[in-house]
């Protein structure tokens, strides 16, 4: 059984739905969908299909809507590629026109107010790199320091402490309130700069509202993660971005060391793009990206994700079975046992209080060792918010986890963490009643077998705070 979950973004190349169901049948377990393309209407559409193929596979597929913050894009360049030379000389003015070789129009109205002489200007994932030399009243000019070929409206990268537009925007709040009352199961916010900005969203804690999606793609968002992490649902390490604010050296650390703090504070954690990225146009990926897939299933991540592989790329089925076929082999030599020993020393709290989030800390330590010391093959963990099963997941443990919950959104958000089965079952009153009913609702599927030892981790009735029993037992 595969444990690193796999994300695809649904786009024009996977929208229709053969090949949805296709995707979910060879492994999909959660659905992108980017608001950065296309209409409010269309991903709406995107997302009532994606639900109904699920229900109609019997298939837990969450979805994750993915906010595109003050995304900032080029006029168009046109179908056929325009070549930017290195040495040329270039002008940026506010407007949503065509761009050409020597004036780029650009659909951010404070670039001119945000930008000064010395900054550099991405364009279309650093392809082209410009440095600012003057600022004009309504235009600024640059210099092209990276030349190359650019067609379409690629995206422009302005350094986030430049950027003063907030995330979420206004026309993300819009759209969160959308998905909201269509019940999502997950929601990313870019351009994270610190808690403020993921507080800014509004909604229900998970599960009521959805789970937030921290993406890590500033340097500020670096620098306040600690703080990021008291106030988000899980995060992502969105190389795209990062890979533009930080240097190239830098960003296997940090993704490395991103994963680490999430995890060991109970957030799944997803590392994203360009990780099978030649597989957007040919069959088969670079040695170099299944080794990206293998090594970032040992950083940890919870889940990995597929970007323009799956939106516009040639065969996004083919490209979810080859993410599937890597990630379940690299779950075979992860090293459970020196992750396990780390993060005994990176606990979530430190058992200096008394709350239930330390109580649960140090009850799904004991699960651990217990399903570890005896060899138990099934950890059964009973969760209404989700709360005990990230805490299990947390510690990489080699046995399954079946997430069991009676609640619904919690079911779908689960279907992120690691090594999780999220199954939903009936809403129970005593400790004895939930137990006997996961054991009995895991064997019917069959998840466990009869004779078996399962560690079944739940609350001492259904209206405990925390998972407050651990209990070893004999399924019948
Ligand atoms: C990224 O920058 O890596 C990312 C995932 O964000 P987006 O694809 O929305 O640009």
């Amino acid at each position: 059984m595969r444990r690193t979950k796999v994300v695809a973004t649904i786009g024009p190349a996977s929208e229709d739905e053969a090949t949805l169901r296709e995707m979910i049948r060879a492994g999909m377990d959660v659905a992108r969908l980017g608001l950065a393309h296309g209409t409010l209407d269309e991903a709406v559409e995107r997302y009532r299909r994606i639900r109904r193929i699920a229900a109609e596979e019997s298939r837990r597929v969450g979805i994750l809507v993915d906010l595109p913050g003050p995304k900032v894009r080029s006029g168009s360049f046109g179908d056929s590629n325009v070549d930017l030379a290195t040495g040329a000389r270039v002008e940026l003015r506010v407007g949503r026109g065509s761009s050409d070789a020597s004036v780029i129009e650009v659909d951010y109205e404070n670039l001119l107010r945000d930008m000064k002489a010395g900054d550099r200007i991405d364009i279309g994932d650093g392809r082209v790199v410009l440095k600012i030399t003057d600022r004009g009243s309504d235009r600024l000019t640059a210099t092209v320091v990276n030349g190359g070929v650019l067609s379409g409206r690629p995206g422009i990268h302005v350094p986030a402490d430049r950027l003063s537009a907030p995330t979420p925007t206004s026309w993300d709040l819009k759209a969160l309130d959308a998905f909201v009352d269509l019940g999502v199961d997950l929601v990313a916010i870019s351009f994270v700069r610190s808690a403020h900005d993921i507080r800014r969203a509004g909604t229900d804690p998970h599960p009521q509202g959805p789970l937030l999606v921290a993406k890590i793609e500033t340097r500020a968002a670096v620098e306040n993660l600690a703080g990021i992490i008291e106030v988000a649902g899980a995060i992502m390490v969105a190389r795209g971005d990062l890979g533009l604010e930080c240097s190239i050296e830098e960003l296997p650390h940090l993704q490395k060391s991103i994963i680490q703090k999430c995890i060991a504070d109970g957030l799944p954690a997803i590392t994203a793009t360009q990780m099978l990225d030649s597989m957007i146009t040919q069959p088969t990926p670079t040695r170099a990206e299944a080794s990206d897939v293998a090594n970032a299933v040992f950083d940890g991540s919870s889940a990995l994700m597929l970007s323009g592989e799956t939106a516009v790329g040639v065969d996004p089925v083919g490209v979810v079975r080859t993410m599937c076929r890597i990630a379940s082999r690299a779950d075979e030599e992860f090293d459970y046992e020196g992750w396990a020993k780390r993060l005994a020393d990176l606990r979530m709290t430190d058992g200096s209080t008394r709350d239930s989030a330390s109580v649960t800390d140090a009850m799904t330590m004991a699960a651990w060792r217990a399903s570890s010391e005896l060899g138990i093959s099934t950890i059964l963990a009973i969760s209404g918010t989700g709360f005990t099963v990230r805490s299990m997941a947390r510690f990489r443990p080699q046995a399954r986890i079946v997430g069991l919950t009676h609640n619904p959104r919690t079911a779908q958000q689960i279907s992120l963490s690691w090594g999780t089965v999220p199954v939903l079952v009936d809403d129970k009153g005593s400790n004895d009643e939930m137990v006997q009913q996961a054991v009995r609702v895991a064997r019917d599927r069959e998840l466990v077998r009869s004779g078996e030892l399962v560690a079944v981790l739940a609350g001492a009735d259904n209206r405990s705070r925390s998972a407050n029993v651990l209990r070893l037992e004999l399924v019948p």
